[in-house]
């Protein structure tokens, strides 16, 4: 084992500061890593304040950071796709048991054994639970391990490994392509990369915010129409319409106004996972045989095309850095959907802690 700098929560009350962490020395199939930039997910908020108790109830001290970007240090005997001195990334998911139906799927984010980047049971024993990527060095096993295409900007490249993928996948599993119209609703860290996807893959793109200050930024990031989403009169002229909308927003909203925007057969695919139960109106999804969805990250080698995809097609997330120092203002400006469209810390900051 050896000590690396990190950011933690000791409570769900208590700001995250600057703490010591234990990492495991590589084993022959790890790959340790130099973290450069950690984006900022909307899901650490909610795990470092314990709001997901009900379902994954967060193990304090909290590391949390599952958007990571960063170059190798050192690689494990049996490691061939690494090298030190190579640029790689590491999203939500670290293990999985890779012999279960899912796995055999490429659907990790599935398996019964999946292990996440950060609170989730350390099968390594290292600490109680694994630690994210808020921190300096981490270490994994590199088929969990992702390749960073060369012309992307790092800051801009770390939250594809969460935002991105979780927004790309359940676009390619619904067929959005040209032709569809597609509603993404909530212009934050997600949404804005659903934007950006929907519109690389040719469908038209309506954004559905909260916020009238967005409208400009929601078509220079490709939508082809802007909703204020608290006005009905603007809603009702989309009724019946869309073959798809993408949800991902973090808190309590009206899911009926959007499964009532649904054309026949439609969809409607939740990504934003808010703490309290969303009250359906199952008449909304009887009359057009509606259907209502949900979608988790993405599993490993859909994650890799994502970023392969990026790469060919120069999508980054537009980003906001901060030093680590800034990240509990950073969390509150998240509770006020005032985020440009996702903050990026810069983990050079935490070396001089
Ligand atoms: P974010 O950057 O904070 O964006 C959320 C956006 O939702 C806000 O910017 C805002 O957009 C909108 N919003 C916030 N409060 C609202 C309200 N009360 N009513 C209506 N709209 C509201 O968050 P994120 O990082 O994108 O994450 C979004 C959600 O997805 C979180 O719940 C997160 O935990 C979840 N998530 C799920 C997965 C998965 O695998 N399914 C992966 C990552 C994250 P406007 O200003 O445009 O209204
Ligand atoms: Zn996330």
């Amino acid at each position: 084992m050896y000590k690396t700098k990190a950011y933690s929560a000791a409570s769900a009350t208590s700001p995250l500061s600057s703490a010591t962490i234990p990492r495991r020395d590589p084993t022959d199939r790890d790959v340790q890593i130099e973290i450069l930039f950690c984006g900022i997910c909307h899901s650490d908020l909610h795990q470092v304040r314990n709001e997901w108790k009900e379902v994954m109830p967060t193990v304090y001290p909290c590391v949390p950071g599952h958007e990571i970007v960063g170059r190798v240090t050192k690689v494990g005997s049996a490691v061939t796709k690494y090298k030190p001195g190579d640029l790689a990334a590491v999203g939500c998911l670290v293990d999985s048991d890779h012999t279960c139906p899912q796995c055999e799927a490429a659907l990790e984010q599935f398996c019964p054994n999946m292990v996440l980047t950060y609170n989730w049971a350390d099968k390594h024993g290292t600490a109680p639970v694994t630690y994210g990527g808020y921190s300096n060095s981490i270490v994994v096993d590199e088929r969990f391990v992702l390749r960073v295409p060369s012309n992307l900007s790092l800051a801009g490249t770390a939250p594809l490994l969460c935002a991105g993928i979780t927004t790309y996948s359940p676009l390619r599993h619904w067929g959005v392509t040209k032709g569809k119209k597609v509603g993404i609703v909530g212009l934050g860290g997600l949404g804005h990369m659903g934007v950006k996807f929907a519109r690389a893959f040719g469908a038209h793109v309506v954004v559905f915010t909260t916020s009238p200050g967005k409208t400009e930024d929601a078509l220079r990031l490709g939508a082809h129409e802007v909703v204020l989403s608290r006005n009905a009169d603007e809603m009702k002229k989309h009724a019946g319409s869309f073959d798809f909308i993408l949800d991902a927003v973090a808190a309590d909203h009206d899911i009926n106004a959007y499964i009532n925007l649904l054309a026949r057969d439609g969809n409607l695919t939740m990504v934003g996972a808010p703490d309290k139960p969303l009250a359906v109106n199952v008449f909304g999804l009887i009359f057009g045989r509606r259907s209502f969805s949900g979608s988790p990250i993405g599993g490993l080698a859909e994650t890799q095309e994502m970023l392969d995809f990026c790469g060919q097609h120069n999508i980054t997330a537009d980003v906001e850095v901060i030093p680590i120092q800034k990240v509990n203002e950073a969390y509150e400006r998240l509770v006020k959907s005032d985020v440009k469209y996702r903050f990026c810390i810069d983990m050079a900051s935490l070396k001089s802690e």
